[in-house]
């Protein structure tokens, strides 16, 4: 793939104190815009100045939603160099969400390049402390000016770098989360299992009410019979009972995390019990009942392992390990993190 690469004449000052960046409100200087027609594919692949883009109030992305995103990060190793953590999955999975909401698919090996050649242009944003990152937004949306509701014959695909703050500030404190059994986030056949917009809109009014109830996130559960564990907030989510380490099997509505992923592929290779598969919420209250939930922890690119602390299930509230980290919510946290910021060697080969 051609790339033209326009670079920008005005430089923003990169920001110095990396505690204050926070996530996602700072932009790096340039970012990666690809067009696609339809007969033509996709073209005029390029590097700009990180600049607003002109769309048509009719453009069909505002109307029926057809738009899918990714997130991963850049990390700084200690010797300077700059990282990426499995990023071909993270366009694997644009690709399978592209699928389902009918948006052309486009091939890995050029999302790897945009992506490679972008974040080398603005390496200097990527930050230098332990625990910030350069957040990667990739996304793809239509842009014809149609409202009527068919798949778009015009689309972006853009990928904007945000340079963010450590995740936790404070350490790694575990969190509040409450059972939400009103509003369900996605149901088998829809899109749970894609990064698109909609779902995220569709989580907001149950994390809002969760919030003014002091609890940080919502734990999910299935659309059909809320009666099964599906994600926390926007992540995957482990629960350690006796000595099995159970994760929701991925059924369709669930996201198939990264961060998922490889925490399956450590525990199997330390040769921990690990099964996926349907986990009802009564279980998990059974077991805590006989003092067999060990632990439970949340996993995403943002937060890489968030450890429950307290987990409210109508009007019984379970206490996790003392409300403390448990042991392999802590192994996985250090084992994780020391590989994206190249303090363990990547033996798994998932570094790039
Ligand atoms: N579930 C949802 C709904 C998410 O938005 C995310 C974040 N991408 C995850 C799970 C975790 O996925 P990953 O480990 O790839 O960040």
């Amino acid at each position: 793939m051609k790339i033209t690469i326009q670079k920008t004449t005005n430089p923003k000052p990169i920001p110095k104190d990396d505690s204050k960046l926070g996530f996602g409100r700072i932009f790096s200087d340039h970012m990666f815009i690809m067009e696609y027609t339809a007969g033509q594919g996709w073209h005029d692949a390029s590097i700009k100045p990180f600049q607003d883009i002109p769309l048509s109030p009719a453009a069909m992305v505002f109307h029926y939603g057809q738009e899918i995103f990714e997130g991963l990060k850049a990390y700084r190793t200690a010797d300077g160099s700059v990282q990426l953590f499995r990023p071909e999955e993270n366009f694997k999975r644009l690709n399978i969400s592209a699928k389902r909401l009918v948006i052309p698919e486009i091939p890995v090996e050029d999302c790897m390049q945009a992506l490679t050649e972008l974040v080398k242009l603005d390496e200097a944003w990527v930050p230098h402390s332990d625990g910030a990152s350069l957040y990667i937004r990739p996304f793809i949306f239509a842009k014809d000016p149609f409202v009527g509701v068919r798949p778009g014959n015009e689309y972006y695909f853009i990928i904007i770098l945000s340079p963010s703050g450590p995740y936790y500030e404070t350490g790694l404190n575990p969190v509040s989360i409450c059972v939400e059994e009103n509003y369900v986030r996605a149901v088998k056949g829809g899109m749970g299992f894609t990064k698109t917009g909609g779902n995220y809109a569709a989580s907001l009014i149950g994390q809002d009410e969760a919030h003014n109830q002091n609890f940080a996130q919502v734990l999910w559960l299935d659309g059909i019979e809320k009666k099964y564990i599906e994600e926390v907030g926007s992540m995957n989510i482990f629960f350690v009972i006796g000595d099995e380490i159970i994760t929701p099997e991925l059924n369709g509505s669930i996201l198939s995390g990264i961060t998922r992923k490889s925490v399956i592929e450590l525990c199997q290779n330390w040769g921990l019990k690990l099964s996926e598969r349907r986990l009802g919420i009564q279980e998990v209250s059974d077991a805590y009942d006989r003092g067999e939930l060990k632990e439970i922890f949340g996993t995403g690119t943002a937060a890489v392992i968030s450890p429950v602390g307290l987990l409210k299930w109508g009007d019984k509230v379970m206490e996790i390990n003392g409300n403390k980290i448990g042991d392999i919510s802590a192994k996985l946290y250090d084992t994780l993190t020391g590989i994206q910021y190249g303090r363990l060697a990547d033996e798994m080969g998932w570094v790039k």
